[in-house]
């Protein structure tokens, strides 16, 4: 088997960059392992590139790395206005951020469908293609139109509406009939799940039988894959961190007190101003809480050319200040706020270094850092993660303190409640936790994925479009592509 992943961003990181989400974190270490190949943008834009896709290749561990040069005409379209202003908050239940016009869905197709033909060269006999997330829900719909006859799967990282929700999406019953193109739809969580089939169900009227539906192309199914990490790599990164210069200089400061740790980007989904507040609150209803604990939030920006991104962290910076000046001391500030990213090293000495993990994400797809927070603690004297119930990661990680975000004061309870948890009580649900971790990592939902999508497939053959053309030119600019990838993907 040759397998293809396509994701709009890839991730050429090392342990030692921030990584720029889950997905990419996510899938690095799994693609480098297994030897396939790893298509996205280059980040970079390229008049004309419509004609002539231009790819960049990298060797990646066993496989490759490619990355495409996107149509500068539809990329501010496709990236920020359809995946971004229209897609991701519908996704997290914010249609009222929904700023989107039919130029941008236009832009949307057009790099979808640009994708696609990009794809056609790395088509071999026994290909497999697996397309990651929100920003191609049609690119199956695309191969398939190109006579592509493959397995083709997609996984959705992020949350799936409610059928009114995604209704509000513009163009939503187009986008959901070109998803049946896939022969296997991965979710999250079973809530995500049956909310799409409900969709499918009622608003296009066909039938289910045990999560596989019936369309113009075929079967596809729909099952669940809870993303996960690898808690030993974490628990090692953890330990080894210890001594680097800005988790040895972040001990050195707590003078005794109790750190509380966030790690975000700033993002609406994340719930920042909810949980900034319930800290606030913890320390005005709780005052003899001062000088002994503290915040660490780290808020790496993110897609601050969109006007909702814009105005979060304008608002963010302000609460921050004025939280501050409210609570501070000479000699304490109760909130570190700090927009820059750490690797994934130092990050899991600074989680191990913080006492309360604090994830309260008002919608998540699974949220990464939760399970990353767990995995980084001391075996013998664990922090306490206190969870929002709307992350994907609270279905497995049902022994942290589950809170609700939107509500404050009882956020602001948990919180302290987790900063004085005794030992024996934080140690069961640690343990708890880690057993959850080790039973479904990050290699076990790759490869669960990848045997469930050749199942799907055996299992329907898929009808394609009548005349698939021709490959298209590709121009490799670096080294030669079989150098790196021999014969395996002309
Ligand atoms: N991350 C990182 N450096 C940072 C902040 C975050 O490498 O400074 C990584 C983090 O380890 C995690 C990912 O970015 O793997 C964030 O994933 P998550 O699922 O929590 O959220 P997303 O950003 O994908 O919504």
């Amino acid at each position: 088997m040759n397998l293809v992943v396509v994701s709009n961003r890839v991730s050429r990181a090392s342990a030692n960059e921030p990584m720029t989400g889950g997905l990419a974190a996510a899938l690095l270490p799994v693609v480098e392992k297994s030897g396939a190949i790893w298509v996205g943008s280059s980040g970079r834009v390229r008049d004309g590139a419509q004609k002539e896709p231009f790819a960049e290749i990298e060797t990646l561990g066993a496989g490759a790395l490619a990355m495409l040069d996107l149509p500068a005409a539809h990329y501010a379209g496709y990236y920020e206005g359809f995946a971004n202003s229209a897609l991701w908050p519908a996704l997290h239940s914010r249609s009222d951020l929904i700023r989107s016009s039919h130029e941008d869905y236009k832009s949307y197709r057009e790099v979808n469908s640009f994708m696609a033909r990009a794809l056609l060269r790395f088509r071999k006999p026994d290909t497999v293609f697996w397309i990651q997330d929100y920003h191609f829900l049609a690119l199956g719909a695309e191969l398939r139109d190109l006579g592509v006859t493959h397995p083709i799967g997609f996984f959705l990282h992020t949350p799936w509406p409610t059928r009114a929700i995604f209704g509000g999406v513009p163009n939503h019953r187009e986008l959901v009939e070109a998803m049946l193109a896939y022969d296997l739809i991965g979710f999250q969580t079973d809530d995500d799940r049956n909310n799409f089939l409900s969709y499918v169900e009622n608003d296009l009227g066909l039938d289910i039988a045990g999560g596989v539906v019936a369309s113009r192309f075929g079967m596809s199914r729909c099952a669940v894959f809870p993303i996960g990490i690898d808690p030993a790599r974490f628990a090692a990164h953890a330990a080894k961190a210890a001594s680097h210069p800005d988790v040895s200089r972040l001990r050195r400061s707590l003078n005794g007190e109790k750190l509380a740790i966030g790690v975000d980007r700033v993002d609406y989904s994340k719930g920042l101003v909810n949980r900034l507040t319930a800290f606030d609150r913890m320390l005005t209803l709780q005052p003899q809480l001062k000088r002994t604990v503290s915040l660490l939030q780290i808020a790496t920006l993110s897609r601050g050319t969109i006007e909702a991104y814009g105005d979060l962290q304008n608002q963010l910076a302000k609460l921050v200040s004025d939280i501050n000046g409210r609570h501070g001391e000479v000699d304490w500030t109760p909130i570190r706020y700090l927009n820059k990213g750490f690797s994934q090293t130092v990050l899991a000495g600074l989680y191990r270094t913080a006492h309360v993990g604090l994830v309260t994400p008002l919608n998540d797809g699974m949220n990464l850092v939760a399970k990353e927070y767990v995995a980084a603690q001391n075996p013998v004297d664990p922090g306490v993660l206190v969870l929002s119930k709307f992350a994907g990661a609270a279905n497995e990680l049902d022994a942290a303190l589950l809170v609700n975000p939107h509500d404050i004061d009882g956020m602001a309870r948990t919180i302290a409640t987790a900063f004085s948890m005794p030992l024996p009580e934080r140690r069961m649900r640690w343990e708890a936790m880690m057993a959850r971790l080790r039973a479904g990592t990050i290699q076990d939902w790759f490869s669960d994925f990848v045997e469930a999508l050749q199942d799907a497939h055996a299992a329907g053959a898929k009808a394609t479009g009548d005349h698939p053309p021709e490959d298209p030119p590709m121009v490799w600019p670096t080294r030669s592509f079989s150098a790196i990838v021999g014969n395996r993907f002309h």
